[in-house]
């Protein structure tokens, strides 16, 4: 006979990432029994331990160590750094640390119950966590599967020798390698590419399509494109690598493009191809839970899976793998799981490569109004003509909004140039909002700021900007 559960709960959460502990947190904030189980020592996920934060404090690093570069033309030379790396990865592992130790603290506050193991389910209300052997049986009401995604492997690269490098081991930083190769040209590859170059590193990279950040439209990726390619070893693209043998002198990798091979060595090589659902680890089948072939779980509006007390969040539920949306719908399945009426209906989610220049999209792209044949009329404002652009000592920027052509209001909008991050948010709320290209453009944005451009692409599209000639059609 099997013995009665360990633990019960009205919310099971599983998995601590950033969807996880907002569902969690939400969960006992309207007052439900909460359990969270995460085999990790630590909470935060993958976002907070080896993505995001870790990601942003080497790119900080990074960014003031390209200052220093830059600002020999403006008559500030630095001398030469050497970075000490313990040093670096002590202070990244700091703010980590800082983080990781906050989300325990809210988690105590709340009263939730913290379980760590491995769980998998054994029926649609229990699942069993393992920890060093010892099992856990926790019964639940409502599930949240909030189980995140790890990085794909390439079924002819030597994965175990540890020149290869995933994410988490390019974010280990053990040593500045003097040849990389990144494999794949997305936003993991471009940011690591983005850290080794700065600290030392000569980096090529190497890209299935034929652009970098596939999917974005070409000319907000183009200033990010000119400049690694004036600073990189070399980038190639439509190129595929087809074979890496592991030797003494380092990692031979074959590259293969337009019919022709060749082959070339590195000292270490990063795999940043994408990242795949966790959710065939989980044993789904035993609560009834549908899973596809790739791993993800289907959910609905109220991220509910096809079983209706169980519901699933972030990665594992599918693209864009991004913290903003796990939260977000982190959010939703608690409140929907509470008994409130909650659906995901954010219109959009905005995406940035934290590159330099950062590179940042939300909404309708020009690619995809062309592909499906959507009407737009567009505003686009060169960062060559903002102050601010020009006081940073950077001038290749370029805000771009797409509008509405009946109703004027915002559809989407590309940004790429420094601060091109945090600049998107306008656009976002503006998309959320209903804004239209007047409302933009009547907003008086601070000066000097990178802001202006949002507003000023709003003018170039009513041919009411004045920092520029209006088009043609606005003069008569
Ligand atoms: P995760 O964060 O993956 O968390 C899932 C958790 O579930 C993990 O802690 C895991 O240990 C646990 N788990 C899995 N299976 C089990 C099990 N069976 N039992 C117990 N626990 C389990 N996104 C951004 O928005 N901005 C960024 O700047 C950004 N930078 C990134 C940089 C890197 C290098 C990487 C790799 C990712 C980055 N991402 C970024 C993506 C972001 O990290 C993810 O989208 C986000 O973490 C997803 O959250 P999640 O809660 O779905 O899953
Ligand atoms: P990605 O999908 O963004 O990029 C992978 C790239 O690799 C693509 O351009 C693809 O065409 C290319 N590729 C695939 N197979 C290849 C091959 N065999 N050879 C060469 N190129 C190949 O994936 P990623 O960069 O690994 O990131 C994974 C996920 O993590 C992303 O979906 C993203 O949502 C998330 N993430 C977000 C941020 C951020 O928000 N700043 C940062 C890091 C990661």
């Amino acid at each position: 006979m099997t013995p009665p559960p360990q633990l019960e709960t009205e919310i099971l959460v599983l998995g601590a990432g950033p969807g996880g502990y907002t569902a969690a947190f939400r969960a006992a904030d309207l007052g439900k029994k909460v359990v969270l189980v995460e085999r990790a020592p630590v909470l935060g996920g993958v976002c907070l331990n080896v993505g995001c934060i870790p990601s942003k404090a080497l790119l900080h690093a990074a960014k003031v160590i390209e200052q220093t570069h830059e600002m020999a033309a403006a008559g500030l030379s630095f001398t030469a750094h050497t970075p000490d790396l313990d040093k670096l990865r002590g202070w990244k592992s700091g703010i980590v640390g800082k983080l990781t130790s906050g989300l325990a603290a809210l988690a105590k506050q709340r009263k939730v119950t913290i379980v760590t193991g491995t769980g998998r389910f054994v029926s649609p209300h229990e699942i069993e966590v393992t920890h060093d052997g010892a099992v856990t049986r926790i019964a639940f009401a409502h599930a949240i599967i909030a189980a995140g995604s790890e990085p794909v492997k390439l079924p002819f690269v030597p994965n175990t020798d540890p020149r290869v490098l995933d994410s988490t081991g390019a974010l280990d930083l053990a040593d500045v390698p003097k040849r990389l190769l990144v494999i794949g040209g997305g936003i993991i590859g471009l940011e690591m590419a983005t850290v080794y170059h700065a600290l030392g590193s000569r980096v090529s990279v190497v890209e299935l399509m034929d652009q970098i950040i596939p999917g974005v439209d070409r000319d907000i990726v183009a200033p990010l494109l000119k400049h690694i390619k004036a600073r990189y070893e070399s980038i190639h693209l439509q190129t595929k690598v087809t074979k890496v043998d592991a030797g003494a002198a380092g990692l031979t990798v074959t590259l293969e493009s337009g019919g022709q091979s060749r082959s070339e060595t590195f000292d270490k090589i990063l795999i940043a191809v994408g990242r795949t659902p966790n959710g065939n680890q989980l044993s789904l089948d035993a609560a009834g839970i549908a899973v596809d072939e790739r791993g993800y779980i289907p959910v609905d509006r109220r991220m509910r899976t096809n079983v209706s007390h169980i519901f699933a969040v972030g990665d594992v539920v599918g693209q864009p793998m991004l913290a903003h949306k796990a939260v977000h719908e982190g959010k939703v399945a608690a409140q929907a799981a509470a008994g409130m009426n909650s659906t995901f209906d954010a219109r959009v989610i905005p995406s940035v490569a934290y590159t330099d220049p950062e590179v940042a999209w939300v909404g309708l792209s020009e690619t995809e109004a062309k592909d499906k044949g959507i009407a737009y009329g567009k505003g686009a404002f060169p960062w060559a003509a903002s102050g601010r652009a020009l006081s940073l000592g950077r001038d290749e920027g370029l805000t771009k909004v797409l509008f509405d052509p009946e109703t004027h209001r915002i559809l989407g909008c590309g940004i790429v140039g420094p601060n091109a991050g945090d600049l998107i948010a306008e656009a976002a709320l503006a998309i959320e909002m209903g804004a239209d290209a007047a409302d933009i453009g009547a907003t008086i944005h601070p000066h000097p700021t990178l802001s202006e451009t949002f507003a000023q692409s709003a003018e170039m599209f009513e041919g009411t900007i004045t920092d520029l000639m209006p088009r043609r059609e606005h003069r008569e």
